[in-house]
């Protein structure tokens, strides 16, 4: 088995060579070639994920937990995620990637099982495209290719280092095609491994109508809200000029004027000396009770 020191040599020189050939012979921009191989150099590594130590999946993890985030931007963006929102994704992916993948790996994997194998090569290059966004679809596969050649370096050196020499012989040591191969010796990995391709597949074929469409509804969101927004901006200029401008003359019947009232009967003056409950004014006698007699007549007991 090739050490991690040969892994890493060889998937940088693969990646720079073909960054330059890229550019050079393709006139690829010159930040796609720097990424692709980057990518292609990390990628040499990442099949070893399933040894559970050392070197390549603590390296790996801190490196994916790190760039997957940043390169996520673009399409977070083209999503029309807010600001902040795009920062709390991005460190929620850091710690799920660097901590929640680690476990989840050390926890399903199995050191030579279907990560080092064809499938695992394909989902990764699926990923790596769905990861990166892009307006050109070539840019697109360029990347995700970078990854795959980037993993297949790997294996491929793995199954060469499964070769030895002795006594001048050629010989197959037993990890020989453990490392490019089609389905592994688990079930459950042969099903997990084909599940996730044809999975990650069927996404990758969606994805550009995906965006498309979703884009469309946002552009469509923007204009009724900018539409909205004129007709509200009309209202209220014409609501301004109704209100700057004075109210027409109409001939409008004035409203009747309250007139004095004529008294019909002019009341005596009033004089303090004369109260209207004079007992001067007409006097009525008052006449005693039937039956009644003063006292000292007929009318006494005595
Ligand atoms: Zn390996």
């Amino acid at each position: 088995m090739a050490g991690f020191k040969t892994h890493i040599t060889t998937s940088t020189t693969i990646g720079v060579v073909g960054a330059l050939v890229a550019r050079f012979g393709f006139g690829v921009p010159d930040e796609t070639c720097v990424l692709a191989g980057g990518l292609c150099s990390i990628s040499g590594m990442l099949p070893d994920l399933d040894s559970h130590s050392g070197v390549p999946l603590r390296e790996s993890l801190a490196f994916a937990a790190a760039a997957i985030p940043a390169i996520l931007a673009r399409r977070f963006e083209r999503m029309g995620m807010p600001f902040e929102t795009r920062i709390m994704v991005c460190m929620v992916l850091y710690l799920v990637i660097r901590f929640g993948v680690a476990k989840l790996l050390k926890r399903f994997t199995v050191h030579r099982g279907m990560f080092h194998s064809i499938p695992a090569a394909l989902i990764a290059g699926e990923v790596t495209y769905l990861v990166f966004e892009h307006d050109s679809p070539h840019l697109r596969y360029f990347i995700a290719g970078a990854v795959v050649v980037g993993f297949m370096s790997h294996l491929i050196l793995d199954e060469i280092w499964s070769i030895g020499v002795r006594r001048g012989r050629i010989y197959f040591k037993s990890s020989s095609g453990t490392a490019i191969k089609f389905w592994g010796d688990s079930t459950w990995g042969n099903l997990s491994a084909y599940t996730k391709v044809l999975l990650l597949t069927w996404v990758v074929w969606q994805d550009p109508d995906w965006m498309a469409r979703w884009e469309n509804q946002r552009a469509e969101r923007r204009n009724l809200a900018k539409s909205r927004s004129r007709e509200r901006d009309k209202v209220d200029k014409s609501f301004d000029v109704s209100v700057d401008t004075p109210p027409p003359q109409a001939s409008i019947n004035p409203a009747p004027q309250p007139q004095p009232v004529t008294p019909s009967s002019t009341l005596p003056p009033y004089s303090p000396d004369q109260s209207i409950f004079s007992p001067n004014e007409n006097p009525q006698p008052v006449s005693p009770l039937p039956g009644y007699q003063p006292p000292g007549t007929n009318g006494g007991f005595r």
